[in-house]
Parts: structure tokens; C-alpha cells; sequence
């Protein structure tokens, strides 16, 4: 469906929720000519973007992610060519290291696949990884990969900054601490969207709330299919060892993440047994804020690299952070027309990418939004393709992608 201009309308787009997808679809709509508003609960990166760890990833488990994830990387890096405004973005590169056979064997198949969809990942020479890497006392006999495109964002509230900022040289106006409390439908189509103070009109109003995005996508009537699940990381206080250009280090097996933060270490992990937060079940004055930190679960995947990484499991924390994954029955994005509801569209079923994919997801879904044709591809991520699912079922399968994000091992439960 391309955007009709005959109606009387506020905004040819509205988007609700100013984290890295909205903002990111907001801008790119206005890239293509469209007046856009965007509505914020609170204020921009304020929930999970601003907390993400700001890492990208090049090497991804199917070709359509991988080449968002790389086109995501492309205009990261390029971002003052194109949006107009600075990013700083370290070009770290990145290793993965994998210390059992089992998750050797997933690694080269993840090699032989990444390079077969074009990304420039190698096989790390013996060595390489204690060369490279101070924070990581590499043993010498684990598999590694090399991903020199791999890149992040050292304070991930700049990659918000620098969408914002874009956003408002093409016009886009953000109304931010401006809760969206109703999204009106009439013959058949969304209108735009209501706060406590007024209505929007817009043809089209994209839900990008985030771990919020299943309650606001029920006042147009809408099911969408994601399940909210907590995730953590933590930033060691200065260690005069850890030199900040160092590369960020994934080490699959135990499903932990480390890269240089603020002259000390961050480290996150995907725990087997993560806790699911459903917001809709929470008072409605629910913000990431009231979501309960548990350190002992990052202290226990820390403890897993004690040897190699002994700072990420002893170190003194100089912040602990989290917030809410939007994780999707397959552990793809969730992305475009909400079948049954012309006019409502869905950026989100993040599947803890959604950071290091907005970039490349938001310019794609405005591609759709605004010529009516899905990029190629990009249609497989459309918000339909689960048909009904209870909420046990959407849970039991988004803990199993969560609990699975580097490993994607066979055993996905029966939907
Ligand atoms: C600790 C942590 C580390 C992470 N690390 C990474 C990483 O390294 N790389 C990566 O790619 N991803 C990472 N992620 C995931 C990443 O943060 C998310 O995928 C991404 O931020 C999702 O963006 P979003 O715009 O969908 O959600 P959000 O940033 O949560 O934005 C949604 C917005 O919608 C607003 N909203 C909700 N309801 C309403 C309403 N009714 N009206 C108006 N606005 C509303 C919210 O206030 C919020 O600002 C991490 C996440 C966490 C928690």
C-alpha cells in the first residue's frame, strides 16, 4: 500500500516510539518526501536502545539478516555521508571464539555460510586472538573467527542523538513524553493516533514501541506476535590493562559478549533460563526502569570466562544495565503491514539486533511504506506469517531464540 495524498492528514506517517527503530523508519520516510511525527512515551532511547550494549554483527544465521546486519554496518560508518549529522563508530572488528569441538563445528558452518552471503569473515591464524585482544588471555587451542567489518557504538544514546538530529533537518517533528493512548480505526483503516492532549491524523502509523509494541498494537485491535524477555549487561569500573581499541570478543559457548567501555570492560550473556517480562501485565506506569537487575546472572556467565576474562567476572561493576528484548517465534524481526489493519505497520521483534539492524530495517521498511513494494526479501519478516499463537507458545518460543542467540541448535519446540 503506497501513501495516498488525497486525504486531509497531520502527517503522512506517525510513529509510535522514538527508540532506534522508530526513529530510523521516521527518518527514512522522510528521506523518501513524507512528513512524519513521531510520538514518545517518554523521551527518545530512553528504553532498550539506549541501554543496548551497541554492538553490530556481521555474521548472522540466514542471508536476509546477514545483509541488513551489513547494510546496517555500511551506513553506520557513513552515517554523516548520508543522514547529514556525525556518528562516531569504533571499527573494532570482531572475533568469535569457540572453545568445545561442538561449537567449533558451528562456527566453521557459520564461516562457509557468511562467506557464501558475502561478508568478510576469516579464520583467525593461531595466535591472533592473544595478539589482539589485552582483556581476552586467549588459551591458544580455541577456534576463532575474524570479522573485520564488525563495529559498535561505544554510548549507544549517540546513535539516537545523531537519528534525532537527522530527523529534525528533514523535518520530522518529535513529541517526546507523549504517551499514544489510542489508535482510531474507521472503515476499516487506522486514522492516526490519539494522546491525552490531541489526534493525529495519518494514513500511516507505525507501532515501534518496542517491549511495548503488543499493547499498542491492541488499541487498533491488532494481536502481534512477540514475547518481551529481559537482558543484561555490565561495565567493570577502569582496568589499566584494557587497551580501548581493542576488538569485541564473542565467545559462543558460553554466550557472552565483551568489548571495551569507559577504559574498563562491558560484558553481557545470554543466559539459558532468561526471564520474560510481559508489560501489558505490569501497572501501566511501567518503564524499563521498574525492570528487576539480577547481577548473579551476569556474575555467572562471566564466571564461565573467568580464566581468559577474569575482569568481566571479578572486577568491580561501575554499572549494571538492562531492559526488554522483543523476541519473535522464528528469531526474526517483525517488520511491516499488520495484516487486517490497513495502515498499521509494525518495527520491531528486535530479537536483541534491533540496535545494529535499525539502520538498514528502518531504511526498508519505509521502502515498503512508502512505495508499497517490499524490498527484496524483506517481506518474510512480515507481521503475519505466525498465524494465532497463545501467549504460552509466543514465551516458551521467544526464551528458546533468546536462550539461543549464538547457538541456534536444533530443539526448537513444536508451536
Ligand atoms: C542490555 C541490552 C543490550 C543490548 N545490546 C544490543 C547490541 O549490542 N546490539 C543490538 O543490535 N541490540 C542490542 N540490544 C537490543 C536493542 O536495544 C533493541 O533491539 C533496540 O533498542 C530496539 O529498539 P526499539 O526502537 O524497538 O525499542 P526501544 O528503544 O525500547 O523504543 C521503543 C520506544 O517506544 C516507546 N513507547 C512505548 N509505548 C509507547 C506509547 N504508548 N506511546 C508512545 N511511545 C511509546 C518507549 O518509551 C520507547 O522509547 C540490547 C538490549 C539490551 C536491553
Amino acid at each position: 500500500m503506497g501513501l495516498g495524498h488525497t486525504d486531509v492528514v497531520d502527517a503522512d506517517v506517525v510513529v509510535i516510539g522514538a527508540g532506534a527503530l522508530g526513529l530510523s523508519a521516521a527518518l527514512h520516510c522522510a528521506l523518501a518526501g513524507r512528513s512524519v511525527v513521531v510520538v514518545e512515551r517518554h523521551t527518545a532511547g530512553s528504553q532498550a536502545s539506549g541501554r543496548a550494549a551497541g554492538l553490530f554483527k556481521s555474521v548472522q544465521a540466514d542471508e536476509l539478516r546477514t545483509r541488513l546486519a551489513r547494510r546496517s554496518i555500511e551506513r553506520a560508518v557513513s552515517f554523516a555521508a548520508w543522514a547529514g549529522v556525525p556518528l562516531e563508530v569504533s571499527r573494532s572488528g570482531s572475533f568469535l571464539i569457540a572453545r568445545t569441538a561442538q561449537h567449533r563445528d558451528y562456527l566453521r558452518r557459520e564461516l562457509a555460510q557468511s562467506q557464501g552471503w558475502g561478508a568478510d569473515v576469516r579464520e583467525a591464524v593461531p595466535g591472533m586472538v592473544a595478539e589482539r585482544v589485552s582483556y581476552y588471555r586467549a588459551a591458544g587451542e580455541e577456534f576463532a573467527l575474524w570479522c573485520p567489518e564488525d563495529v559498535y557504538i561505544a554510548e549507544p544514546i549517540d546513535l539516537i542523538r545523531a537519528y534525532l538530529a537527522a530527523c529534525r533537518l528533514r523535518g520530522v517533528v518529535v513529541a517526546e513524553n507523549e504517551p499514544v493512548i489510542g489508535i482510531p480505526v474507521a472503515g476499516g483503516r487506522v486514522t492516526g493516533v490519539e494522546t491525552a492532549d490531541r489526534a493525529i491524523a495519518a494514513p500511516v502509523v507505525v507501532d515501534a514501541a518496542g517491549g511495548w509494541v503488543r499493547q499498542v498494537a491492541e488499541l487498533a485491535g491488532a494481536p502481534v506476535p512477540l514475547a518481551p524477555v529481559r537482558h543484561q549487561l555490565l561495565i567493570t569500573g577502569p582496568e589499566p590493562e584494557i587497551d580501548p581499541a581493542d576488538p569485541i570478543v564473542r565467545v559462543v559457548d558460553a554466550a557472552v559478549y565483551l568489548r571495551p567501555a569507559r577504559a574498563g570492560l562491558m560484558a553481557g550473556g545470554f543466559e539459558t533460563d532468561p526471564l520474560p517480562v510481559d508489560p501489558r501485565r505490569q501497572p501501566p506506569s511501567f518503564t524499563t526502569d521498574d525492570l528487576p537487575l539480577d547481577l548473579a546472572v551476569l556474575r555467572k556467565l562471566a564466571a564461565q570466562v573467568s580464566a581468559e576474562a577474569p575482569a568481566a567476572a571479578t572486577a568491580p561493576v561501575a554499572e549494571h544495565r538492562g531492559g526488554l528484548f522483543t523476541m519473535s517465534p522464528d528469531g526474526r524481526f517483525v517488520a511491516g503491514p499488520v495484516p487486517d489493519v490497513p495502515g498499521l505497520w509494525v518495527a520491531s521483534g528486535c530479537n536483541g539486533s534491533g540496535f545494529s539492524s535499525s539502520p538498514a530495517l528502518g531504511e526498508a521498511l519505509a521502502a515498503w511504506i512508502t512505495t508499497g513494494t517490499a524490498p527484496v526479501g524483506v517481506a518474510a519478516l512480515s507481521p503475519g506469517r505466525f498465524g494465532a499463537l497463545s501467549d504460552d507458545t509466543l514465551v516458551t518460543h521467544g526464551l528458546w531464540q533468546y536462550a539461543h542467540y549464538y547457538d541456534p541448535a536444533p530443539g526448537l519446540p513444536e508451536r
